[in-house]
């Protein structure tokens, strides 16, 4: 590709309305460019590499056995009716009317319209397993669009599903996907992590996602440093302390504390460590208000107290709900006594003589034992765990928390969109079986940002050769030479013969300019060409990551270049 023909708009300042630095060298490198609020287009360079993605993912799904299809973007709300998501799936759906007035969304997923496609075409279980993907874009309305095409509003999106006879063929449907999982973000060049999450509103059992590690993440992530438990924040498990009994040593008393409200207050009052006190959170749910206990130094996780709480309706009660439903303020709120339904976080079933609020404003108690005081509540796990926990899954590692991008989600979604819309097929026996589903998302797109988050340096992108919008730049210092605009075209030329992507900086532009714009756009092969060099003889071979430099003879460059790039995808 010649520069000086290509719509390749680079910027010289960060854009200011870029907060991560994949959203800063996307809009730099000028490879895309936003239309409206999580809608962008894509120009030349950054179609290049989104391009080099999708082939990755098409390649391993191919691999895997999958078989590519193509749905439609827009789809009829009867599908979503079938299965109760019209009404379930909420403000990220975007809902519009055609002319007759039939309703339609933008597909946000494809659940349905596999499941109709596959029930009007699969009649026997001699076709099964079988797995569909595509390669398709994909609208959510997101509440907070942001970093770019990160988290876009439109997105495109591989999207797998397979169906299979039994949970032992899910079973290995689910481990096939997982596998090319790893090869594809192996392939990309990202360092990244399989970790277990919450299957979350879609529905089913097991569920993994695939982090790239980077500090933006939006997601933490938890890992054990001794065996290979790894999960998302949502849905890590610490292990249980030991199950020591302490008996209680003090009375219960009622101590006023007029100023101390939140934990840290009531800690530095009682001089204790908030993880002697208890803290107690009012919440809405399926059954209506509802006590949750957590230790002081404790963070509630919402998504596993909505799971148990079966909750939909689950939310946090607001201070002036909670002062309305109690009669006291959240700062003095307790268990003791209390008529709620009340579940404490595992974590408070060895405590002894702790510290609540006392369910009077601007009291609070201490020497709170269980039995003796109040009832044992039901237990269950309600935190998130912190680092330093100890591992749920071995006896030796404590939990370390890094930050992810989820960069991809494998489901077993088991019989939830089959059943609700009456897909069946023939089974050995001559009757109608429902086959159970998996579904697996990689967020293509999202994956080209991922990438710059995890390479890159202080002067713009430093990509993985397999990524690459070129693997080679020729930067031609003045074009106006002509001896050595000849040379780069020749070589020009002969890379291209040879297979390799290349990019030309044929401009008229100040040199500085020219280097800076070739850092940014990140090539992993730079060749510097100008009169000096020609005369000379020889000219400068730059390699992007870890920037050095040598001096290559004018006959030998040719071979040179494609020998690196060539050393370079084969991994060497
Ligand atoms: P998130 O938690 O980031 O919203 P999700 O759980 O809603 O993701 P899935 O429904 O599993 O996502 O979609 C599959 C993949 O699509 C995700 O793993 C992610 O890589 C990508 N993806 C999801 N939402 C977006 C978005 N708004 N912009 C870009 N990519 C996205
Ligand atoms: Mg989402």
């Amino acid at each position: 590709m010649r520069l000086s023909k290509t719509l390749l708009p680079t910027l010289k300042e960060d854009p200011v309305e870029a907060q991560i630095v994949s959203h800063k060298l996307m809009l730099r490198s000028g490879m895309i460019r936003q239309l409206g609020a999580g809608i962008y287009n894509w120009l030349p360079l950054g179609l290049r590499v989104l391009r080099k993605v999708e082939n990755i993912v098409r390649q391993q799904m191919d691999k895997a056995g999958a078989q590519e299809v193509f749905m439609p973007a827009v789809q009829p709300a009867e599908l979503w009716q079938e299965t109760g998501r019209w009404d379930q799936y909420g403000v990220e759906l975007l809902r519009f009317q055609d002319r007759g007035g039939r309703d339609f969304c933008f597909g946000p997923t494809h659940e349905e319209v596999v499941t109709d496609l596959v029930r009007n075409e699969l009649r026997s279980y001699k076709q099964l397993p079988a797995n569909f993907y595509q390669i398709q874009t994909k609208f959510r309305d997101e509440v907070r669009p942001r970093f770019g095409i990160m988290r876009g509003r439109e997105f495109l999106m591989k999207d797998a599903y397979s169906f299979d006879l039994d949970q032992q063929s899910l079973d290995n449907s689910y481990e096939v996907m997982f596998q090319a999982y790893k090869e594809i973000f192996k392939s990309c060049g990202l360092s990244f992590r399989a970790v277990e999450a919450d299957s979350g509103a879609i529905g089913g059992s097991a569920s993994h996602e695939f982090h790239v590690l980077a500090e933006s993440g939006e997601d933490a992530i938890a890992s054990c440093d001794s065996c290979d438990y790894a999960a998302n924040l949502e849905k890590a498990v610490a292990g249980l302390q030991d199950g020591t009994d302490t008996p209680p040593t003090a009375e219960m008393q009622k101590v006023a504390t007029p100023e101390a409200k939140t934990i840290d207050e009531v800690s530095e009052f009682f001089a204790v460590t908030p993880d002697k006190t208890c803290k107690s959170l009012l919440v809405e749910s399926d059954e209506g208000p509802c006590m949750l206990l957590l230790r002081g130094d404790h963070e509630l996780n919402e998504i596993k107290a909505g799971n148990l709480l079966a909750g939909n309706n689950f939310r946090l009660l607001e201070p002036h709900e909670v002062k309305k439903l109690t009669g006291v303020g959240v700062g003095s709120l307790g268990p003791v006594a209390s008529k709620l339904k009340i579940i404490a976080d595992n974590s408070l079933a060895n405590m002894s003589d702790f510290i609540c609020g006392a369910n009077e404003d601007g009291y609070h108690l201490t020497g709170v034992n269980w039995e003796r005081d109040l009832p044992s509540p039901q237990f269950a796990d309600l935190r998130n765990v912190q680092e330093g926990d100890s591992c749920s899954r071995c006896d030796a590692g404590s939990l370390r928390l890094d930050r992810g991008i989820e960069v991809g989600h494998v489901f077993k979604l088991g019989d939830k969109y089959t059943k609700s819309m009456n897909m069946t097929v023939l089974n050995q026996d001559g009757r109608e079986q429902t086959p159970l589903m998996g579904c697996y998302g990689i967020g293509v797109s999202r994956i080209v940002a991922a990438a710059i988050e995890q390479n890159h340096d202080d002067n713009g992108i430093v990509w993985p050769i397999f990524l690459a919008p070129f693997h080679v730049e020729i930067l031609l210092i003045n074009p106006k030479e002509a001896p050595a605009a000849e040379f780069a075209e020749k070589l020009y030329q002969q890379l291209l013969d040879s297979g390799l992507e290349v990019l030309l900086d044929d401009r008229h532009e100040r040199l500085g300019v020219k280097f800076k714009d070739a850092d940014l756009i990140g090539a992993p092969i730079r060749v510097v060409i100008g009169g000096r060099g020609i005369k000379e003889g020889a000219v400068e071979v730059q390699s992007r990551k870890g920037g050095s430099s040598q001096k290559v003879a004018l006959n030998e460059v040719g071979e040179t270049l494609i020998n690196r790039a060539k050393d370079l995808l084969s991994g060497s």
